[in-house]
């Protein structure tokens, strides 16, 4: 794993994100901006921005300048040339799709997914726009799976919860052979220690509810274009989004649909919450991805812990394949205990371990995943995924490491 990149580093670029961007008044945060409506002196201004011939603000569901700050910095943390921020993941997500693709088009997905993207996948399903989903732990797959339909290619980097890793960059590369938009969800591994673009991303989606505000106080999430694929040649741009370089029409439509079209907008304040918490992003996700390779170990050795997925063993399929991509494994875990044990009495025995659903916290979180938020697919779709009843998946927080393996220990004592 290497940290040598250039200078200046992702953290400092981070944290003199808003001075780069003329602050206000010197204010070294972006200001929240509430207002929803923007006036202009000369009304010839006004259309000008309309037509978007002239940089500007015109309503409040399509642009704000404290949500351009926070794009701002995505773009700056992901090497992109634009970003676009939306309400939640899911609508950062959903709009990509919504906005990009039209009926009898094909989309080759990952299997294992976060389960609210499978349920949204199968709701383009019923809109004409077949997902097909497949192991991408292996390029093969994918390969095979490519019909003269598929537009798309979307990708987990570390998956929720059995942590399987895609294949990233030998699927980077076949996109490209193939002029296929390629997605990267960046959301578990967080630009702190996976560059999509490094792979050949098209399109990164980021949810930022997750390690980037980092706290469990804001809902958002973000796409952005890494500048690499040449939209000249994509089908189902309307004439009026092709204007500027030709590696930022995609994002231009989807911002157009996404927000404009559909909504999906992003408050002021939750921007403002997510951008402070991420200035603190690397040393979060550092400390809590250090705790969990020193916790999967712990558990790994443990005589009723049957079985411990986490990339960072030695013992997980894609270990050597997370070590070329990734600067650490991350911070998700999950793990199956012995028969005996009950997944419901061992969780209600942790005292510093939250059962809970939410990940990326500062807090240690744990939720045995079959009962709850995998339950609505059902037996079949779980197996397919790896997920088995007794699963239960920890969402490693910044607690001192030692009281975090107290606190294992008794629990299965
Ligand atoms: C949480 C999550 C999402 C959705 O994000 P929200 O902000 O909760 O809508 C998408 N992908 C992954 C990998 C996630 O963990």
């Amino acid at each position: 794993m290497s940290t040598d990149k250039p200078s200046p580093h992702f953290d400092t670029v981070n944290l003199h994100s808003d001075r780069s961007d003329k602050p206000e008044h010197g204010a070294l945060h972006k200001p929240i901006h509430t207002s929803i409506a923007f006036e202009y002196a000369d009304s010839r201004e006004l259309a000008a921005v309309f037509q978007g011939k002239q940089a500007g603000y015109n309503y409040g569901r399509q642009q704000n300048p404290t949500v351009n700050a926070l794009q701002n910095r995505i773009t700056r943390m992901e090497g992109g040339v634009a970003s676009v921020a939306f309400a939640t993941g899911m609508a950062a997500i959903g709009s990509i799709l919504f906005s990009l693709l039209k009926q009898g088009d094909h989309v080759v997905s990952s299997a294992y997914l976060f389960g609210n993207t499978n349920s949204l996948f199968n709701t383009f399903g019923n809109l004409g726009i077949d997902v097909s989903f497949v192991d991408a732990t292996d390029v093969s797959n994918i390969e095979k799976a490519i019909t003269p339909n598929t537009k798309l290619v979307f990708v987990e980097t570390i998956a929720n919860p059995v942590t399987q890793v895609a294949d990233l960059a030998k699927i980077g590369a076949l996109c490209a052979a193939k002029q296929l938009v390629y997605v990267v969800d960046n959301t578990i591994t967080t630009p702190c220690l996976f560059s999509p673009k490094s792979v050949g991303a098209s399109l990164i989606v980021n949810s930022l509810s997750k390690y980037f505000g980092g706290h469990g106080d804001a809902l958002g999430g973000a796409v952005t274009e890494t500048g690499l694929f040449d939209w000249s040649g994509f089908p189902n741009l309307y004439e009026n989004y092709k204007t500027g370089p030709t590696s930022q029409w995609g994002l231009t439509q989807i911002k157009k649909k996404g927000l404009r079209d559909f909504g999906a907008t992003l408050s002021p304040e939750a921007a403002h919450t997510l951008a402070v918490g991420s200035e603190t992003m690397s040393l979060r996700v550092k400390r809590a991805s250090d705790n969990a390779l020193a916790l999967a170990r712990f558990c790994e050795e443990h005589p009723r812990v049957r079985t411990v997925n986490y990339p960072g063993l030695a013992s997980h399929p894609q270990h050597a394949l997370a070590t070329t991509l990734f600067e650490q494994y991350g911070a998700l875990m999950s793990i199956e205990l012995d028969a005996e044990v009950d997944c419901f009495d061992f969780l209600n025995r942790l005292q510093y371990v939250v059962s809970s659903s939410n990940l990326g916290d500062t807090r240690t979180l744990a939720i045995p995943v079959a009962h709850t938020i995998f339950y609505e697919m059902g037996p079949q779709r779980r197996a397919s995924m790896g997920i088995p009843d007794s699963l239960i998946r920890i969402a490693v927080g910044i607690e001192h490491i030692d009281d975090l393996i107290a606190d294992f220990s008794q629990a299965l004592a």
